[in-house]
């Protein structure tokens, strides 16, 4: 089968590598120059690690680890509050969890279908029709071609669900918080070892993972304020909102990288269905479930070994319908989980705060937790090897 994947993030570049395993004939198209950088960690467990270790990637996972031991809670002064144990958390999904940047997990996955996967970057789609048993693209070069399947891996702002299922306005739900996230350089009192740190303020968090004794990620959740000045200019608005609390605070703005930037609302995909035709999503395009729930990655990565199980299974419209009967009602869930998690991150008050520590060091023992796991992290939709 000839196979058109529009995007090369890690949905795009999963579906790739199943769909090179299985036999196919595939290209993907990119609108970057290249493979992004922008600089954010992820937790990646459930579903998504179950299919890392389907297609033998779990040793390649296991590389850009980024080693976290304690999780620390601390006042803007630097003052600790609480520290939680990450192995223990880590325990308590039976070490099925790793901390990795982003932008790795896509290079990982890169690099396994490099050299036999054409990715055309500075690309993208400016026109599809679909007839019975093709789908006609045109792209931006005015070069066009005919596939057998094309596979929307663009992202929450997709085009393709745009250009061919529905509008940003019947489908995107905004959740009234946005992120930013980046990496910083050279500002040692954020640079502990193998530590997380996490300092809130009503309505806004700031979390930092270190990444090396000299860098580390930084990001920025708040609840919208339709007070606050519109600018586009993400220095402007994170100095409007977080400047002048404390200078360890702003000196993470100080040192940051600004070729890492990343901003955006936190949003959710609701789409009827993820298909038509020949032409299917998968990915933050058709099932984003915001960074709040903490498994859009690892549910971009599920979704696109889901998808192509059925390919290997069904003819292209049964296997698209399987794919979303499989997927979607998990989604489902996991966007109703990360509402659940908004208060738990972003806590509204001082007292909101101060409950949400208290719960957070109960949950975490040993008999809590397991009562309560569902409540925060979904069960897995891939059979386990
Ligand atoms: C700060 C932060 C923390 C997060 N933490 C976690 C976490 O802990 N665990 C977790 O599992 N997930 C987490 N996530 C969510 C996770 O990063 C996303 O769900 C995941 O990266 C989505 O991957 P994707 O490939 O579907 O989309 P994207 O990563 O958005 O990739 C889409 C790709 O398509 C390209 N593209 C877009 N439009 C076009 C077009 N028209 N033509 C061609 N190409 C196009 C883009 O350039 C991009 O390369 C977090 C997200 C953020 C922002």
């Amino acid at each position: 089968m000839k196979v058109l994947i529009v995007g090369a993030g890690i949905a795009g570049l999963m579906t790739a590598y199943c769909l090179k395993q299985a036999g196919h004939d595939v290209t993907i198209i990119e609108k970057s120059p290249s493979l992004r950088t922008d600089g954010y960690v992820i937790d990646f467990f459930g579903s998504g690690y179950d299919a890392f270790e389907k297609m033998g990637l779990l040793e390649e996972l296991d590389k850009i680890q980024i080693p976290i031991k304690t999780m620390r809670y601390e006042n803007l002064d630097g003052k600790l509050r609480f520290t939680l144990d990450y192995n223990l958390m880590r325990k308590r999904l039976k070490n099925r969890l790793h901390s990795v940047l982003r932008s790795d997990l896509e290079k990982l996955l890169f690099e396994k279908i490099k050299n036999n996967v054409p990715i055309y970057f500075n690309c993208t789609v400016n026109a599809v029709i679909q007839t019975i048993d093709k789908v006609h693209v045109t792209l931006s070069d005015d070069k066009q071609e005919s596939f057998d399947l094309l596979v929307g891996a663009d992202g929450v702002h997709s085009g393709i669900r745009n250009m061919v299922f529905a509008q940003d306005d019947t489908c995107l739900e905004e959740m009234g918080y946005e992120v930013a996230a980046f990496l910083v350089k050279d500002n040692p009192v954020f640079c502990q070892k193998e530590t997380v740190i996490s300092i809130n303020l009503p309505n806004k968090t700031i979390i930092t993972f270190p990444m090396d004794k000299e860098t580390y990620a930084a990001f920025f959740m708040w609840k919208v304020d339709t007070k606050l000045k519109k600018t586009d200019n993400l220095n402007v608005l994170l100095n409007q909102i977080f400047a002048g609390y404390h200078e360890r605070l702003d000196s993470i703005f100080t040192h940051a990288i600004p070729s890492s930037y990343y901003h955006d609302a936190l949003l959710q995909v609701k789409l009827p269905t993820w298909s038509q035709g020949r032409i299917v999503l998968v990915g933050d395009s058709c099932q984003a479930v915001s960074l709040l729930a903490g498994q859009g990655a690892s549910m971009a990565v599920a979704g696109a070994y889901c998808l192509v199980e059925a390919l290997k299974q069904y003819p292209i419209s049964s296997a698209l319908l399987n794919y979303e009967n499989r997927v979607k009602p998990n989604i489902d869930e996991i966007q109703h989980i990360a509402w659940r998690m908004a208060k738990w991150f972003i806590p509204a008050s001082a007292t909101g705060l101060i409950i949400r520590d208290t719960l957070t060091r109960i949950l975490m023992t040993p008999f809590i937790f397991p009562l309560f796991k569902n409540y925060f992290v979904s069960k897995s939709i891939i059979s386990p090897k």
